[in-house]
């Protein structure tokens, strides 16, 4: 099978290309971010955190956590009665809630 390479879209590096448009380390990366999100949001206090108390808690950065959310692994759903967002974890995650 011949092998393509990419550039990878987060760190630059060439590799190697998978299903993923990322390095694997990059791809490693990514999922502790995500894990460290998900944990939060976990908490139901952390449910109606703002993006920047997610950003301090979990020292993701605002592009991460914004990619998750247009990945739909995150969900933000803005409450009317608290004016504020409420975060969901996406269904795909396979541990349970
Ligand atoms: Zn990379």
């Amino acid at each position: 099978m011949e092998e393509k390479l990419s550039n990878c879209r987060r760190c630059g590096r060439i590799f190697v290309q998978n299903m993923h448009p990322l390095c694997q380390q990059c791809l490693q990366e990514e999922e502790s971010e995500y894990r460290k999100i998900y944990d939060f949001i976990r908490k139901r206090k952390s449910r109606e955190a703002s993006v920047a108390e997610v950003m301090a808690e979990t020292s993701v950065a605002h592009d991460s956590i914004m990619k998750f959310v247009k990945e739909e692994r995150l969900r933000t759903r803005v409450s009317d009665r608290h004016k504020s967002q409420t975060w969901d974890s996406c269904k795909r995650e396979k541990s349970s809630i």
